[in-house]
């Protein structure tokens, strides 16, 4: 019997990363605690009550991304999975324009087709091609990437395996996946549409949560990203997790507990401890150690390298890649407790429109005007909002008749050039609710509360360095073989038995879970390894 001070692993971090790995460590009966600072888990992805009968998701908001045998592992639908369907995407534009589509085919090719018959085409064929692109991608989002500057025979092999797996690649897909690494989301939908509403539509998946504008290169891939995920199955559909993304975490813990792992709540991390590059356990930050031969962070590359262990006993090079590793977060929430439903000009007391998104940003050039405010440090006047009013799709989300609207809003960047968060926290949250006003006459009366969350509040709430949303850019230079930097991508660190499972690592940030799940199988397959050094 272990005392309650020796554990097998210990997880620095009960995000749902921290989550997932936890429940794969314990399910394979090693003997695992997570550690989360605060006195709830669920990192980025939580649910908060704020005012009696409104519950906010306070940071990350809808489903999609997530890993699906990760449900089967860790049998999440016994732990009360439930993801409902967030059918339709409603696009306002300018002059009472808008455009509705949802997840009947048929119908949005007539929707397209009121602004341009070939667009309804072209959009289903590009749909198609992205799909099977995210289809030929899949095998490389689940697995551990290959370590490209090793010289050992496995690691060399493994590469040479990865060339011959994107050489087979029919040539249609292989020339798409270099489009999405070298040109920005509006250069490719100029190739295959017309009509800009729909470009800006599309072209949103390219700057969630990124400091990219749609004409920026790095927007491709964003897009492709937010592509891999799915909803029952159909390609890059999103849901939304019953009680909010807090109630998918919450399911996590239950699974974690069910396998056997304990979960600290109000346990704050100090610092990892080793010796001669070997890990024993973690300091706490009341002065308590406890010891585990596998130590795992869950956190960012800037606090797994530079905080919880000392830099200076890292390589140079490594250090290098984090400190050149860019977060520069540029995303915030604005979350209101609303009276009654906004009512959109032309569609009066139409409701269906508001069972998804509501993706607020009418025309590329409304998007890139919105970037160029941040470039120049100041957060946008005229936002590009991601909304969602969740109690549509989930009632128990507020009071009856009353809703909860979850508004993601970029570009906001963490470092302002003339001023900072604390003094301009309100005049965003104004910002926000003036461009909903434009859109939906009358927003303003129906607000009866809202939570203005910053890049500053992120990371200070949940850690993530510049209030990065994924734990670091999500660009070219930073994922797959570099993420978190060339040699250190396959979740081990130059400590043995210390190991990252946070966003910065392979695949990468979002409610994806890769990260948590592939770290515990690369520890899982080291365990030899750890313990007999
Ligand atoms: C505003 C916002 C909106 C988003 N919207 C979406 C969305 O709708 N859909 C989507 O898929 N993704 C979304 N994302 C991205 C996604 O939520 C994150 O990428 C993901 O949740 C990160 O998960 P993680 O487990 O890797 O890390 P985190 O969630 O950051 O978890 C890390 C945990 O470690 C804890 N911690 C930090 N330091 C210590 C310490 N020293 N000791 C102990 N514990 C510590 C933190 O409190 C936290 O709980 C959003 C993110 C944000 C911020």
């Amino acid at each position: 019997m272990k005392s309650d001070t020796q554990y097998d692993a210990i997880v620095i971090g009960g995000g749902h990363n921290g989550l997932i790995n936890a429940a794969y460590l314990a399910k394979a009966g090693l003997k695992t605690i997570v550690l989360e600072q605060r006195p709830l888990v669920g990192g980025a992805a939580i649910t908060e009550e704020l005012i009696p009968g409104y519950k906010f998701t306070t940071f990350s908001y809808a489903l999609s991304l997530l890993r699906p045998d990760i449900v089967q592992d860790l049998d999440l639908a016994a732990h009360g999975l439930m993801v409902l369907p967030m059918t339709n995407t409603f696009q306002p534009g300018f002059n009472g324009e808008y455009m509705l589509l949802g997840p009947n085919k048929d119908a949005n090719f007539h929707e397209i087709s009121r602004f341009s018959t070939e667009d309804a085409e072209s959009y289903r064929d590009l749909s198609h091609l992205i799909n099977r692109v995210c289809h030929a991608l899949m095998p490389l989002v689940d697995s551990i990437p290959p370590n490209s500057i090793s010289q050992d025979p496995a690691d060399l092999a493994e590469m040479v395996q990865l060339n011959e797996y994107i050489d087979g690649l029919p040539s249609d897909i292989r020339e798409m996946i270099q489009k999405f690494i070298n040109c920005s989301a509006a250069e490719i939908l100029d190739e295959y549409l017309e009509s800009d509403l729909l470009k800006a539509q599309i072209a949103s998946s390219g700057i969630i949560g990124t400091k990219a504008g749609p004409r920026s290169k790095e927007s491709g891939l964003i897009w492709l990203f937010h592509k891999l995920g799915e909803y029952d199955g159909e390609q890059g559909e999103w849901g939304f997790h019953k009680n909010g993304n807090g109630g998918f975490t919450q399911v996590l813990a239950r699974a974690v507990e069910s396998f056997g792992g304990t979960i600290r709540t109000d346990c704050g991390a100090e610092h990892v401890i080793y010796a001669n590059g070997k890990s024993s356990g973690v300091l706490l930050k009341d002065g308590t150690e406890l010891n585990a031969p596998v130590v795992v962070s869950a956190l960012d590359p800037r606090r797994t390298f530079m905080e919880l262990v000392n830099p200076n006993d890292l390589p140079d090079d490594l250090v290098k890649h984090i400190r050149d590793f860019k977060f520069q977060g540029s995303a915030s929430k604005v979350n209101f407790a609303l009276s009654a439903l906004p009512n959109f000009p032309g569609l009066d007391g139409r409701t269906d429109i508001f069972t998804g998104f509501t993706n607020v940003g009418p025309s590329i050039d409304f998007l890139e005007e919105a970037f160029a405010d941040c470039q120049a440090g100041k957060f946008s006047r005229k936002p590009f909002i991601d909304c969602c009013i969740q109690s549509t799709v989930d009632p128990d989300m507020a009071p009856p008749g009353k809703h909860v609207m979850s508004c993601f809003v970029m570009y906001t960047p963490y470092h302002l050039a003339d001023s900072d968060w604390d003094s301009e926290r309100e005049n965003l949250g104004d910002a926000v609710q003036a461009c909903l006003e434009e859109f939906f006459p009358g927003f303003n009366k129906l607000v009866e509360h809202r939570e203005i969350v910053t890049p500053l509040d992120i990371e200070r709430v949940v850690g993530l360095s510049e209030g990065n949303i994924f734990a670091g850019e999500m660009f070219t230079p930073q994922m797959f073989l570099n993420r978190p930097a060339p040699g250190w991508n396959q979740y081990r660190t130059p400590i043995n038995g210390y190991y990252q499972c946070g966003s910065g690592t392979h695949p990468g940030g979002g409610v994806m879970g890769g990260p948590g799940k592939l770290a515990a199988r690369k520890i899982l397959n080291d365990l030899e390894r750890i313990t007999s050094l």
